[in-house]
Parts: structure tokens; sequence; C-alpha cells
């Protein structure tokens, strides 16, 4: 799925617009094909304006993680511990995101995208693990 390529505006619009309707939306450069978060006015491969947005098919497996014990701010305080995953999707982009459901996943876990509203930040992506299927 794709829709304009953007050089001009807010960068991170399509992430957010994409999250509001629960959809992981992501940059792939037309150039060289490479996958990244939106965000960047440039493709961080090679540089090329031209980022096309396209929509994450919502899995990926967890390229590292940490539990996080110390809540950075209060807003946190009500969830710690929780864990911090740094998500690779199968498109081939990274995310960081909250990993739910468990303390203790190992690295190359499937997961599987889902979002949930919060007050303050609108809504979220978050990842849970998925049972192998294959
Ligand atoms: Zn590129």
């Amino acid at each position: 799925m794709t829709s304009d390529t953007y050089t001009v505006g807010d960068p991170h619009r399509p992430y957010v617009e994409g999250c509001a309707r629960r959809q992981l939306v992501f940059s792939r450069c037309t150039a060289c094909r490479e996958a990244q978060l939106c965000g960047y006015r440039t493709c961080r491969s090679c540089g090329s304006r031209a980022l096309r947005d396209e929509v994450s098919g919502g899995r990926g497996h967890i390229a590292s993680f940490t539990v996080v014990h110390k809540a950075a701010s209060p807003r946190f305080k009500p969830i710690v511990p929780f864990t911090l995953a740094l998500v690779e999707l199968d498109e081939g982009f990274r995310a960081m995101m909250q990993l739910v459901g468990s303390l203790e996943p190992a690295i190359g876990d499937r997961v599987a995208i889902d979002f949930v509203a919060d007050e303050a930040d609108g809504v979220l992506p978050y990842a849970e693990r998925m049972e192998e299927t294959s």
C-alpha cells in the first residue's frame, strides 16, 4: 500500500496519522528500496529525498530489548517494570515500542504489532509475542 511521495512538511505526520488508523506507516526509498521509520526527510542509506509511505504488515521480530525498572517520568511509574523492545519489522525497518505480555523475551522472538490509545500520547503501537506457526 502506498500513498504520495513527500519531500516537504512534517515527516512524522504519516506515522502519527497511520497510528490513528491503527496502521504502522514507514518510509520506503524509491531509489534504493531501503525501508526506514517515518521522520527523516532523506533516505538514511542513499540520501535520496524520494521517500514513499507504505503500511507495514505489522509482523516482525525482537532485535533487542531492555526491561525498564525505573520510570523516566511520573507518567511511566504505574507500568514499571515493563519491556521496551527494538522490533525489526518484516519490511526491514526498526521501531522501538513496548512489548506486552512478557518481561523476559528472547532476541528473534516473533511479534505482532497492535495499537493502544493513550490519553497523553494518542494512539501508539506496541508489540506482543506470537507463537510461531511455520
Ligand atoms: Zn535510498
